[in-house]
């Protein structure tokens, strides 16, 4: 049996592998099998993690993670979760060839996923023209005109990576004032190929086989409006995954899984959690971490006052 299992490859899941090995707990660490090491895989330029004055780039922050974890003990398994059975002593996680390992402790750091519009025609058009990924899929709009919805540090960075391939990339934001960062906001409007529509929402989005336009609806006056574009970039938000574990860990309102105070303590013993799936406010990449640190710690902590409650009893067999 393991001593413990960390399910999630990002910067949560990593560093609480590092703070596991370095205690000796040998951790098994599941990253998925499409998509190991976490959002920052999509991300170019990470400006804001300590340590690196000039920037990193965020898959190159993610190999290094890993290496780290890896040098200590960790083993890194690339295998899709699929099941969980949490509630006793012993935690069995079952991956997607129906194989069971058991552990007793879990830290669960998942994430979180990008969220959707939720209109009609986003899921037909996804990789024909919509996108959630700049990274990923930006190279595709040579010279062509692209949106980018929202208005948060995730918008800006997109379109300004996007203004690298676009002819034109048009933000629409539903507000007049932008959530982003300061730095942030300043070098989109710095940019002269992103250009902004405020107080506006997606409300259609066109193509056939590919993305050719929107409606806008104006959510102060409520006239729609029509823009032609070639792509749409979606950047307003991620929603924590949890999927895994409805039902079995408490979860708060919004959707994030339930800790007790500033612990990584779930609703049940033995299972921690940590990064964006416990983090409604922050999601960066240096407060997941900070938060995988705790998990570590508080699975150690949970190891530990098993095995001195254990240890009276051994003592008492040897010496029968
Ligand atoms: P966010 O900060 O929650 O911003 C989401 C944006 O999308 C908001 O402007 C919001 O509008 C808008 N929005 C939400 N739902 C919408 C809907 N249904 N239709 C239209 N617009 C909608 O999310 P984020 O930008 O992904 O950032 C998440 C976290 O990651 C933040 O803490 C951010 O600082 C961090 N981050 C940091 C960096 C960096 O430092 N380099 C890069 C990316 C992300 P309202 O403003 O009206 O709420």
């Amino acid at each position: 049996m393991q001593q413990i299992i960390i399910i999630g490859s990002g910067p949560a899941g990593f560093t609480a592998a590092i703070y596991a090995a370095r205690a000796g707990l040998e951790p098994l660490l599941f990253a998925s099998s499409v998509e190991p090491g976490g959002e920052l895989m999509n991300t170019t330029d990470v400006e804001n993690f300590p340590g690196f004055p000039e920037g990193i780039q965020g898959p190159e922050l993610m190999e290094k993670m890993q290496a780290q974890a890896e040098r200590f003990g960790t083993k890194v398994a690339y295998d899709d979760v699929t099941a969980l059975d949490l509630a006793g002593d012993v935690k069995r996680v079952t991956t997607a060839d129906g194989t069971v390992t058991e552990a007793r402790a879990v830290i669960f750091a998942t994430g979180s996923a990008y969220r959707k519009l939720g209109l009609p025609d986003e899921d037909r058009l996804a990789g024909h023209g919509v996108s959630w990924c700049a990274t990923c899929d930006g190279f595709f709009f040579k010279d062509k005109n692209i949106a980018v919805i929202g208005g948060g540090d995730s918008a800006m960075e997109e379109a300004t990576f996007l203004t690298r391939f676009a002819k034109k990339v048009t933000v629409i934001h539903r507000r007049e004032g932008l959530k982003a960062s300061k730095i942030m906001q300043q070098r989109a409007f710095d940019n002269e190929k992103i250009e902004f529509v405020w107080n506006s929402t997606v409300s259609g989005i066109s193509g056939d086989d590919s993305v050719t336009g929107l409606t806008l609806t104006d959510t102060v006056t409520g006239e729609t409006s029509t823009l032609d574009i070639d792509g749409l970039f979606i950047a307003i938000g991620n929603d924590p995954r949890t999927q895994l574990i409805h039902g079995v860990l408490d979860l708060n309102s919004d959707g994030t899984v339930w800790v007790d105070g500033r612990t990584s303590k779930t609703s049940l013993p033995g299972v921690f959690a940590a990064g964006d799936v416990i983090d409604p406010s922050y999601r960066q990449a240096i407060t997941a971490a900070g938060s995988g640190t705790a998990a570590a710690l508080d699975a150690e902590h949970y190891l530990a006052a098993l095995d001195d409650v254990a240890a009276p009893e051994t003592v008492g067999a040897a010496a029968e």
